[in-house]
């Protein structure tokens, strides 16, 4: 991707056709690219939508974290651990960090985590990636230093621990901030959205599919996404329905973005070995996602 003056990503894409013409040119790598479910939680539809639903029936939550496998390899957020999931009542299925080696990746030698924020469920067990830089966007440590933390409606996200964890590690030299969207290697792009946490940043991982669209918590749900409607932790509510735009930007297809917490992905995509399947996703392969057509009907 060719970066503009400032050397940043620029903010409007260029239409598809040109981008998948462009892609092809710089002959990009192809990422595999898995999602790994680690954690979940039940919930009633009305937990997930500013302003509620009109239909109270159960509506899940899962909690993934991300690998991009390339010539070099991207952990895309850390999790949470077991004490955090008891401490806030979630269903901690197994360790993240232990399941990367399902798809061959050993945290220990991990060169480059992608924190897409640091609310507690993404930046848990940083301190087990010993080898590895942290991708951060700026905003975010001065989000959760700053002044919107004495509010617990906002700190509530956030594991104080983790945060004081992020800070020695930028002591330590270990984070790398970005002020703006940034390309790591060619095919992995990082893009900074408001809304949802102040520091939000999605990411695009180039697969044989295309671009894939890692969208984090810039859309929980396909659903939200989808029908407009932001889930319920807020920082900004406007910049969170700019933020579904900007999504639908960086993707080719509305099927190239994968959201951040919606139990679908396990039910699009295939597992990567059958005995993986519930556990671990590929998403660099074609969803089977005929089941989208219904959502927000
Ligand atoms: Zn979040």
């Amino acid at each position: 991707m060719r970066l503009d003056a400032r050397g940043k990503v620029p903010a409007s894409a260029p239409d598809n056709d040109a981008r998948a013409a462009r892609a092809m040119m710089e002959n990009l790598p192809e990422y595999e690219l898995f999602a790994i479910r680690y954690a979940t939680r039940e919930a009633r539809r009305a937990d997930h939508f500013i302003g509620g639903d009109p239909h109270d029936a159960p509506m899940a939550m899962d909690y993934f974290l991300w690998v991009a496998k390339g010539p070099r390899s991207f952990v895309i957020d850390t999790g949470f651990t077991a004490e955090v999931a008891a401490k806030r009542g979630r269903t901690h299925l197994r360790d993240p960090i232990e399941a990367l080696k399902l798809v061959d990746v050993d945290a220990y030698t991990v060169q480059d985590v992608i924190l897409t924020h640091l609310h507690y469920d993404h930046v848990g067990n940083f301190h087990r990636f010993p080898a590895a830089q942290f991708h951060l966007q700026e905003p975010e440590i001065h989000y959760a230093t700053g002044r919107y933390m004495r509010h617990p409606r906002l700190a509530h996200s956030f594991e104080v621990e983790d945060v004081v964890g992020v800070v020695r590690l930028n002591f330590a030299g270990r984070v790398r901030f970005h002020d703006g969207g940034a390309e790591l290697a060619p095919g992995i792009t990082l893009h900074p959205v408001g809304g949802h946490s102040m520091g939000l940043q999605f990411v695009r991982v180039h697969t044989r599919r295309g671009w894939v669209v890692v969208a984090s918590d810039t859309t929980h749900f396909y659903e939200n996404m989808m029908s407009g409607r932001p889930f319920t932790t807020a920082f900004h509510i406007g910049l969170m329905l700019e933020a579904f735009d900007t999504l639908r930007a960086q993707a080719p297809t509305p099927q190239h973005i994968v959201p951040g917490h919606d139990p679908l992905v396990m039910k699009f995509y295939p597992p990567p070995r059958p005995e993986l399947a519930g556990i671990v996703a590929r998403l660099d392969v074609t969803p089977d996602d005929a089941a989208l057509a219904d959502i927000g009907r």
